[in-house]
């Protein structure tokens, strides 16, 4: 029934809205504010002045983040029910969505260099997602009995060529033109996923593992990013834990529940719309981000009950056809900057997020 479809899309596909406060930038031009979030009624309204004159647009979500909400707000209200769905031997992805700027990284990451735990175990105020979600994974992990495993894979996805983030040092110390000749192939594993030959898979023992190859693999697309300018803002990284755990029925029979958490850092949504997408130039559009608009028509096919869910049409969705749809959780995380100097982004944004629900 309607209803029951419903109650379905709420439960499976869950758009967030976060605004980043103004940067020191923007307070020192002070830059207007055209971006108001009221978090408790789940609304975002855009001022825009056409003509002389004042509009206002609302545009409701599943939750909002102001500028005031902290990392620790954002992962406990959204992202913990997600992470127990993976332990309960789910596949579920979390995106970052938003025009360049506007914090997909600092919300999926946070600062990558301090992303260790300290002393008392406790992460760094700024910690984003991922390094949330392994230490809540890990936490839960250590404090039951059942034997587990744990891998981890990080990937950049460019011009539809996967680089792989955590490759051996003596790749990462080669020139950078050898590393980006050496892309990873697809292929089907036959069971509905898809594999990536010569993909490094790190078996990791504890948290701290992790935060190690998450710097390594940070580190990596930082220095892609010097070199080779602008790449990161049309890139997308993805790194996904599997998670293996053996568990005793009540009737004494072996059980292995296997759940996969993608997090995925998306090339920067300027990249679609700039490039004339709005204007129908969508072919141009779709060879310079493939992978980000094939994303956009997989999520819609998806809410709407579509018949055919296009995975096949990019590397990213077919990366990730067996966490999309199905039993399976999305979370979008649509990022905004407050200031009227990004006022058409914010909208774009808003509107392919808004679509998403
Ligand atoms: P993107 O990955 O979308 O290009 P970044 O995550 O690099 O954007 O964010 C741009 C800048 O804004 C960074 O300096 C980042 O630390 C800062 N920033 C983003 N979001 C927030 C936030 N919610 N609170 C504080 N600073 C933020
Ligand atoms: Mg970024």
């Amino acid at each position: 029934s309607r209803q029951e479809k419903e109650k379905e899309k709420a439960v499976n596909v869950q758009v967030l809205l976060r605004c980043r406060p103004f940067s020191e930038d923007e307070k020192r031009n002070n830059a207007p504010k055209v971006v108001t979030c009221n978090d408790y009624q789940r609304e975002v309204s855009v001022s825009q002045t056409i003509a002389g004159k004042q509009f206002d647009r609302v545009f409701t979500f599943d939750k909002v983040f102001g500028p005031s909400a902290r990392q620790k707000d954002v992962y406990e209200q959204a992202i913990v029910p997600i992470v127990n769905e993976v332990l309960e031997g789910f596949n579920c992805t979390i995106f970052a969505y938003g025009q360049t700027g506007t914090g997909k990284t600092y919300t999926m990451e946070g600062d990558c260099k301090r992303t260790k735990c300290g002393s008392k175990g406790q992460l760094p105020s700024d910690a984003g997602v991922i390094p949330r979600a392994v230490k809540q994974i890990f936490d839960t992990l250590e404090s039951q009995s059942a034997e587990y495993s744990v891998k981890v894979t990080f990937l950049e996805l460019y011009n539809e060529e996967i680089t792989d983030l955590l490759a051996p040092e003596e790749l990462a110390k080669a020139p950078l033109e050898d590393k980006q000749r050496k892309p990873l192939t697809l292929m089907e594993d036959g069971k509905g996923g898809v594999l990536v030959r010569g993909l490094e898979e790190e078996i990791v023992t504890n948290g701290n593992e992790i935060f190690t190859l998450l710097e390594r693999g940070c580190a990596k697309r930082r220095t892609a990013e010097t070199l080779l300018n602008k790449q990161s803002s049309r890139s997308h990284s993805l790194f996904s834990i599997t998670i293996h755990i053996k568990e005793a029925t009540p009737e004494g029979e072996e059980l292995i529940k296997c759940g996969k958490l993608n997090l995925v850092d998306l090339a920067g949504s300027e990249n679609i719309t700039r490039s004339g997408a709005r204007e129908g130039r969508a072919r141009e559009a779709g060879e310079i981000n493939k992978s980000l608009l094939t994303l956009g028509r997989v999520i819609t096919a998806l809410v709407e009950h579509l018949g055919h869910i296009p995975y096949r049409d990019s590397k990213l969705t077919r990366l990730l056809r067996d966490s999309l749809g199905g039993r399976t959780k999305t979370c979008i995380i649509a990022t905004v900057s407050p200031s009227v100097h990004c006022l058409e982004e914010t909208l774009s944004t808003l509107d392919y997020a808004h679509r998403a629900k």
